[in-house]
């Protein structure tokens, strides 16, 4: 029986002969089978990665050397682009769409000899927090099926969460790689804004947007980082900061860090009492362990949700105008008076409600008139968190926070009132908004039963610091 346990692992047993290739991908085609109702897959290459599979088998017994992400089986969100595999956005409007190029951060993954079983349900265009807004219908949490995985990446989070695949790619914006995560009990990273290429990535807001990394163990996350933040001609917001080396994790691992939490946040009216409390009881053991921990005020919390869903929408109207259904997307069969009117119908029908929703706020508030009072207003306060933020890392080496006001939700409950949802990604966007990398790390288990995280932030471009520290905390074991 094939059993996963992070690359190092994998790798071993693999040259031990313990194992192969193929056993992996059969053993997670099988697994994939057996879950179909989570719906966590829009496509799956079976026979492709099979094939790939068999040739990395074939390459090892002739001799050659593994390359680091030999034979690591990888699933994709529905917004990373793979030439000659269907790219959707979990849309209508892309339905059928097959990818003519690749996204270099994939591309630098393939070229490590990474196998790619699938690519991933989402919210459509990465516009949610449930995956309640997909094309393709809800993916469920596996924990317990009446729930809600999370999103916008819910299905690359199932992946991993039910054992489907060793690693999974997602997008995240606002939170929709840690909030998932956070749902699903796993690992979640959000790198630094520019650390990873976008090119390839379906833009959703530009300025926030980045891939992220879904797993269970740090040490495969870190390499996976490792590998995808290579230089990027394509894309000019790549971080020019020296590159990240996976191998520095491993030094010093006993180190002690200089810990902030945020009053503001931990008393929030929003926040459940019993997250508050287990990450309060993180602190008080960090502390006890010799790490640096203590409050810090951040009171501009009630202005992050209002500047991320002002910034996002006004780039995302912008970014969405491309699709008008004529080189590509969905066109209309119904009869139409003239350009201006095909393009509104292929419009109409191809984009689900909350697109359309974020795509006519994000209009709104950049239009002549609300320009002033709204967008401009946003980049303002966007400004004051970054000099906020900037404020607290000049003290400390990490800020800790919960990533989700509460745990992962009953079907239905957030997709009846729009806001509330907005409401709960308070604690994510926050670093999307700042550009610094954040993780959500799954230590815990609330008395509903299900599984939520600790958020970590760091410093950009100090991813090192932050996986270093999950690491530890990992190591430790779950305090609840
Ligand atoms: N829930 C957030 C939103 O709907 C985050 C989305 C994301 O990170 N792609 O905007």
């Amino acid at each position: 029986m094939f059993s996963y346990n992070g690359i190092a692992d994998y790798h071993t047993q693999l040259s031990r002969k313990q194992t192969n290739c193929s056993e992996a991908v059969n053993h997670y085609l099988e697994r994939i089978r057996a879950h179909s109702h989570l719906n966590a897959f829009v496509d799956v290459y079976a026979n492709e990665a099979l094939e790939k599979a068999r040739a990395l088998d074939a390459s090892r017994e002739a001799g050659a050397p593994m390359k680091k992400m030999h034979g690591v089986v990888i699933a994709l969100k529905d917004v990373i682009a793979y030439e000659g595999h269907k790219l959707t956005a979990a849309s209508n409007m892309l339905h059928g769409y097959v990818s003519s190029y690749t996204a270099t951060a994939l591309d630098y993954l393939i070229r490590e000899d990474a196998i790619i079983i699938g690519n991933c349900n989402c919210d459509e265009f990465a516009m949610g927090s449930s995956n309640e807004n997909s094309f393709y219908g809800p993916v469920l949490n596996a924990i317990d099926n009446e729930r809600v995985p999370g999103g916008s990446s819910g299905g690359s989070a199932v992946a991993v969460q039910a054992g489907l695949c060793m690693l999974a790619l997602g997008s995240d914006t606002g939170g929709s790689v840690r909030q998932p995560a956070d749902f699903c009990g796993i690992i979640g990273l959000k790198p630094s804004y520019g650390r990873i290429s976008r090119y390839g990535l379906i833009a959703y807001a530009s300025s926030f947007d980045q891939i992220g990394i879904f797993g269970r163990h740090i040490p495969d996350i870190a390499l996976a980082l490792e590998i995808m933040s290579g230089p990027d001609g394509y894309d000019s917001t790549r971080m020019q900061a020296a590159a990240f080396d996976a191998a520095s994790l491993y030094t010093q691992s006993n180190e002690h860090f200089k810990i902030a939490y945020l009053n503001d946040v931990m008393d929030h009216p929003s926040l459940d009492k019993e997250i508050s409390q287990a990450i309060k009881n993180t602190c008080a053991n960090l502390a006890s362990e010799g790490h640096t921990v203590e409050g810090t005020g951040f009171p501009l919390i009630d202005y992050i949700v209002p500047a991320y869903y002002v910034l996002t929408t006004a780039e995302a109207s912008s970014n969405l105008s491309r699709y008008d259904g004529i080189r590509y997307g969905h066109q209309t069969k119904e009869p139409v008076r003239d350009l201006t009117d095909f393009y509104r119908m292929n419009r109409s029908e191809g984009f689900g409600r909350e697109v359309k929703r974020r795509i006519m706020l994000g209009n709104f508030v950049l239009s002549s008139g609300y320009y002033d009072a709204y967008f401009q207003k946003a980049q303002q306060v966007r400004r004051l968190l970054l000099d906020q933020i900037t404020l607290i890392f000049n003290q400390f080496d990490l800020i800790v926070l919960p990533t989700s006001p509460e745990t992962a939700f009953r079907f239905g409950a957030g997709s009846k009132d729009p806001i509330s949802l907005y409401l709960a990604d308070i604690f994510t966007v926050l670093a999307n908004l700042t550009g610094n990398p954040a993780i959500s790390i799954p230590l815990y288990t609330h008395s509903n039963g299900m599984p939520f995280g600790l958020q970590v932030m760091a410093k950009p471009g100090d991813e090192l610091t932050l996986l270093k520290f999950s690491n530890q905390l990992l190591q430790k074991g779950s305090p609840t």
